[in-house]
């Protein structure tokens, strides 16, 4: 059973933030409620505060420049794997959104509480840090722009201070030649392992080192370092076996429902070369 609490129902990122340094711990962030009303049912938190922002117009926008995608803190996934924006411009979020959790949740879920609840078993960071996302916040002393990988500190662990909201993900768009691609493998609810990888491939090689960043192992995304596959062969078995030993190698899996440590590392390994074939393949 739920205990009572409080909900705030705030029109303006102003009100939130006030709110936030009026309530100080007493008080969550209450978007979509889809990990925090689990929490606080389970028992494993408890807010007597709740404030809900998704009645700030401003936070529901999805907007894009010719450069970049930038997604309002309550825009659900449901919302961007539709938006024809994001379709039209990183097909690759779209699909990745279409495929987290259930309908249920992406209808009422948003990007923004993935990133603040800092649960690993997810989706998005790994893509959204291969793309160089930051998540924009709101505080008290104003706004600030934070890398995804410098803002998920750690399991459940964040960024974000007592004062600030996120307002926004903004997403710079790669260049027209970049390909970008997400594969996962997932038996429970949650992704057992994502990999997002991200590059140019001509002529059969990789122009400049792809970029490949593992999500869902371990406590946080981890980017795998590339730099030696700079022009190496891309359809080549043997290239993919090595970046794959580099991802195995730059992990540091948790053993959990999903798998010991040396499973993880294993599918970590297959699901990069997968991952990677599919930049070459989608580059022919
Ligand atoms: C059954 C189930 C299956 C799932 N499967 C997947 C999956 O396959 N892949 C995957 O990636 N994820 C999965 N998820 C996680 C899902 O993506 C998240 O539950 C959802 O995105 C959280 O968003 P929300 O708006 O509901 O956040 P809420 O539950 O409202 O909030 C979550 C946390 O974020 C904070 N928060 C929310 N918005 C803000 C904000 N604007 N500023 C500051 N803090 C904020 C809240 O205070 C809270 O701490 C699953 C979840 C469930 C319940």
């Amino acid at each position: 059973m739920l205990r009572r609490f409080d909900v705030h129902r705030v029109t303006s990122i102003a009100e939130a933030v006030d709110a936030r340094q009026r309530f100080g711990e007493d008080a969550a962030i209450y978007a979509g409620g889809t990990e925090l009303l689990l929490a606080m049912k389970m028992g494993v938190a408890r807010w007597p505060h709740l404030i809900d922002v998704k009645a700030i117009p401003a936070l529901g926008r999805i907007t894009a420049t010719n450069d970049a995608l930038r997604i309002g803190a309550t825009a659900t996934h449901w919302d961007i794997e539709r938006n024809a924006l994001v379709g039209g411009a990183l097909p690759a979020l779209a699909r990745l959104e279409a495929n987290v959790a259930n309908v249920r949740v992406r209808a009422a879920g948003t990007l923004a509480g993935n990133l603040a609840f800092g649960e690993p078993h997810a989706d998005p960071p790994s893509m959204l840090i291969a793309l160089g996302a930051r998540v924009v916040l709101e505080g008290k002393s104003g706004t600030r722009s934070v890398a995804v990988h410098e803002f998920i500190t750690g399991m459940y662990q964040t960024a974000l201070a007592g004062d600030e909201i996120i307002v926004a993900i903004d997403i710079p768009l790669p260049a027209k030649d970049v390909r970008v691609a997400y594969v996962k493998f997932q038996i429970l609810e949650r992704p057992s392992v994502g990999v997002a990888a991200l590059g140019t491939v001509r002529d059969g090689r990789f122009v400049g080192a792809p970029t490949v960043v593992v999500g869902a192992v371990d406590e946080v995304a981890r980017a795998v370092p590339t730099a030696q596959f700079a022009g190496a062969d891309a359809r080549d078995a043997r290239t993919l076996d090595a970046i794959a030993e580099a991802a195995r190698a730059a992990v540091e899996p948790t053993a959990d429902l999903a798998g010991s440590v040396e499973f993880k590392r294993h599918l970590v390994g297959v699901f990069t070369q997968r991952v990677c074939a599919t930049l070459a393949a989608q580059a022919s």
